[in-house]
């Protein structure tokens, strides 16, 4: 495309507000999976040979995708999988993605179980 042809498309999408700031993403990425016990529920084919249990997976931000052992952040979206014995759930996901807003400690609206 000629330069016009993007300042145009930019002129566009300015005055049509759909310009977002990229620096700042909308969190959380799945806003359905924001409460602990949404997560919970995703792990009912966990398979039983990982050691990481539903629990502490659920309590770091994490959810089933249904798939092996791999898991998403509800938050950044990470994913993780591959876990082996002795892995801990919240240090594999701060290790990983560290710039998890949910990592962070930042409010983005997890809804925690009670204990
Ligand atoms: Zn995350």
């Amino acid at each position: 495309e000629t330069q016009a042809d993007s300042e145009m498309q930019a002129d566009f999408l300015l005055r049509t507000g759909r310009v977002v700031d990229e620096s700042e993403p909308k969190y959380p990425k799945f806003l359905s999976m924001s409460s602990e016990e949404a997560r919970l529920k995703t792990f009912q084919n966990w398979p039983s040979y990982v050691r990481v249990t539903p629990k502490d997976l659920a309590n770091a931000g994490l959810f089933y995708t249904g798939s092996n052992d791999q898991v998403k952040c509800f938050c950044c979206g990470g994913k993780l999988m591959n876990w082996e014995p002795g892995d801990i759930a919240w240090n594999e996901h701060r290790r990983h993605f560290p710039d998890c807003f949910f990592v962070l400690g930042r409010d983005v609206g997890n809804v925690a179980l009670e204990s």
